[in-house]
């Protein structure tokens, strides 16, 4: 006997056939003699369309009444999915995370997991009972219901397969697994056998949206067995591991790009102490997030020009915040550009091999694609470049770094 979380995404609960779908593969699970947790995400569309009804009745909203909405969709999943299993003759009921509880802090919208009250839970399993969790929301220490960011609902299956200690935590998908890279752009693309937590991590930060950031940020730290496999197809799937589960570690094992990018270049400003964080202090402030920086040589002496990123969705608060800062940083303009991508290459074996960055800026440059920003991280080197050169580029690393399938 196992204990097991089966956690389903929208598009696998999107209409009643694919429910009653989802509840034979609950229902497997459970002949095979498992304490079974499901987690369901809303239908597809639900959360967009709930959203746009808050936006629609308050631009500048309550976001616990945000809350107390959004996360009504998956409250009718989790409902209906547990009347399918009894359909089929498999006892099962229907959780609210409030009903556990699933404590959470009280940052509405974006909130994190404290705590979570299994007892209830393996009493029923005691009896044989299925648990259907409804996923993506909680409950704050105001005892106000709480959402855990878009795509939370892999997050509340990861905290729960911790909190019941559960020997697997599978998150069915509308994909069959983990891909070398998108698999709509770079037909060559490959399915991963296996990924580590690093490499998945920065997968999910740089773009990849297979998985929740959080989510697999928490699977790693609380060393949760992941497993990404599709709904519509009985196949493996792809598995998240510790490093030395790896046998034949690649140098790199994805490539993730994010179109979500802006990039901000303040021409000419002063070069001296303090001009950084009179720059990033109140973007920071301002809650908005930068993510690459460089700072370059000006033409002029005495003078430097800063360029940075910021998430699309900031873009116009942070050029709007460096107008205001205008007068006590004295720049001479600024450049805003949001025609850029962010591609990542990823790869736990670059901490022990050398020339990673060489090889893809020499994929790029045969190509002819100017690069105009880079970062890098132990395991990632990141660049940003005009948005029209994606797909070139995309399939020129993927066969640069030996990832092609044959
Ligand atoms: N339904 C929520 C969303 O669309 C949570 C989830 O699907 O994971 O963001
Ligand atoms: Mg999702």
């Amino acid at each position: 006997m196992a204990r097991i979380v089966q956690k389903f995404g929208g598009t696998s609960v999107g209409d009643l056939d694919r429910i009653r779908h989802v509840a034979t593969l609950v229902k497997a699970e459970y002949d095979r003699g498992n304490e079974v947790t499901v987690v369901p995400s809303a239908m597809a569309g639900i959360t967009n369309g709930l959203v746009e009804n808050v936006n629609a009745i308050s631009r500048l909203h309550d976001t616990r009444e945000y809350d107390a909405i959004v996360s009504t969709g998956e409250q009718v999943t989790a409902g209906l999915l547990a009347l399918a299993l009894q359909n089929i003759g498999v006892p099962a009921r229907s959780w609210a995370a409030w009903q556990l509880p699933i404590r959470t802090d009280d940052m509405h919208g974006k909130a994190r997991i404290k705590e979570i009250e299994t007892a209830k839970l393996i009493e029923r399993f005691g009896e044989g009972q299925v648990a259907v969790v409804a996923g993506f929301q909680g409950l704050s220490p105001q005892n106000r219901i709480t959402t855990l960011g878009r795509g939370g609902s892999d997050t509340s299956a990861v905290a729960l397969a911790a909190a019941l200690n559960a020997d697997r935590c599978d998150i069915y998908t509308d994909v069959d697994g983990v891909y070398t890279t998108d698999p709509r752009i770079v037909p060559k693309a490959r399915k991963l056998t296996r990924i580590t937590y690093e490499e998945m991590l920065e997968m999910a930060s740089q773009g990849a949206k297979v998985l929740q950031t959080r989510a697999v940020e928490l699977a790693m730290n609380q060393g949760v067995r992941l497993q990404v496999r599709s709904t519509f197809e009985d196949a493996p799937g792809t598995l998240v591991v510790d490093e030395d589960e790896i046998v034949e570690q690649q140098v790199v094992s994805g490539i993730a790009y994010s179109r979500d990018e802006a990039k901000i270049t303040i021409v000419g400003v002063e070069d001296r102490p303090g001009i950084a964080v009179g720059i990033f202090g109140p973007l920071s402030d301002a809650g908005i997030n930068v993510d690459m920086i460089v700072q370059n040589i000006s033409a002029e002496s005495g003078r430097t020009d800063m360029t940075f990123t910021v998430g699309k969705s900031d873009f116009d608060r942070a050029s709007a915040l460096l107008d205001e800062i205008g007068e006590t940083i004295n720049y001479r303009s600024i450049d805003l550009d949001d025609n850029v991508v962010k591609i990542s290459v990823i790869g736990v074996g670059m901490r022990s091999h050398a020339g990673v960055a060489k090889q893809m800026f020499g994929a790029l440059a045969e190509k002819g694609i100017n690069i105009q920003v880079i970062s890098t991280s132990e395991i990632k080197i990141s660049i940003l470049i005009a948005e029209e050169y994606t797909e070139l580029a995309l399939r020129a690393l993927h066969t640069a770094y030996g990832l092609d399938q044959d």
